[in-house]
């Protein structure tokens, strides 16, 4: 249920508001609008008519039912879109794109600090690289694990760019906490419910990608499961699903992008890396991501793809990057974005 309190109620009222809810049974969660704060109260479905009552406390408006099954994620519960902090001067889902880029895995000090170096200078916004890797095989390289966090955090100091890192598993969530800005859930965990917990009751915001045969309500379903633990910070990535075409490694499904900006306030980037598998492919589709709406875009960056322990064939050469960047650029202005 959505309790709308009423233009410029008082702070006592939505106290007692909130007060009610947790009695009842219900988890509240506040979302402040412009104009007038609504309270999301989620729980158990069945039983929620009893929230109708709190329709008379003061400074209440209305009790509403949120019609679809993601709650806290639905443009029901908030329509502005939201705009996520993640440093203090760097936020997803505002005017300015963001463009995360680097290496699919940390590999060494020396590939990621030039991979940085190569990203920051085109004009990449974060630097990515997977310290932690989910892979297909348990005999693919599985990454550098801690040892790769303390590299992306020496990266992130000589060139101020935040990073985003995988998160593979509830167990090393902490430790990933403390060196990454921004937790990535891959594919193959975006159902991994305890995991999707496990990061909702962490401070960082999460990006949350697409599993390979997720349906756009599953996708929010799972992002419901990290709101609905307390963290709001939800940046969804359309990054290829599985389909009957092999002629890319996933399709990257464009549509999904104004669907999702449809259903949800949430800001949606794009991986058009993973989404296409070949980095031929990758400027094309960045560029129709962006004027698909996309808030932003993820890529793979590598200095020496060749030689790359995971997904070199999908890189793209910094040289390569720095030009798409000034195409985005062309782009972005024309859908009144910045970059
Ligand atoms: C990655 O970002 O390197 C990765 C493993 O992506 P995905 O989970 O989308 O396959
Ligand atoms: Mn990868």
């Amino acid at each position: 249920m959505i309790i709308v309190m009423k233009a410029g109620a008082a702070k006592k009222d939505r106290d007692e508001v909130i007060k009610r809810i947790k009695e009842l049974g219900y988890k509240p969660h506040v979302i402040h609008g412009t104009t007038r704060d609504v309270i999301g109260a989620v729980g158990d479905e069945r039983g929620k008519l009893v929230l109708q009552s709190i329709e008379s406390m003061h400074g209440v408006e209305n009790v509403v039912p949120i019609l679809k099954p993601y709650k806290l994620a639905s443009k029901e519960v908030k329509f502005e879109p939201s705009v996520i902090p993640v440093t203090s001067s760097l936020a997803v889902g505002g005017k300015r794109l963001v463009v995360m880029a680097g290496p699919c895995s940390v590999e060494s000090e020396a590939q990621i600090l030039e991979s940085a170096k190569a990203v920051k200078e085109a004009g990449a916004t974060v630097l990515r690289g997977g310290a932690f890797k989910p892979r297909t095989s348990p005999y693919s390289f599985q990454g550098l694990e801690e040892d790769g966090l303390k590299l992306l955090a020496k990266a992130r100091d000589l060139t101020g760019l935040p990073v985003v890192t995988e998160v593979v598993n509830p167990e090393t969530a902490d430790l990933v906490a403390e060196y990454a800005d921004i937790l990535q859930i891959g594919a193959r965990n975006s159902q991994n419910f305890a995991l999707l917990k496990k990061v909702g009751q962490l401070k960082k915001p999460v990006l949350l990608k697409r599993g390979m045969s997720m349906t756009i309500q599953e996708f929010l379903m799972s992002a419901e499961y990290i709101m609905s633990e307390g963290n709001q910070a939800v940046i969804l990535c359309e990054r290829g699903i599985r389909t009957f075409e092999t002629a890319t490694r996933n399709t990257l499904d464009l549509s999904a992008i104004p669907v999702l900006k449809e259903k949800t306030h949430l800001p949606v980037i794009a991986d058009p890396s993973h989404g296409t598998g070949d980095y031929h492919y990758v400027a094309a589709m960045s560029c129709a991501a962006v004027a698909a709406g996309a808030d932003g875009l993820i890529i793979e960056v590598h200095p020496d793809p060749e030689r790359a322990s995971s997904d070199g064939p999908q890189s793209l050469k910094p040289k390569k990057f720095a030009s798409l960047m000034e195409r985005l650029r062309k782009i972005s202005q024309a859908m009144d974005r910045d970059l």
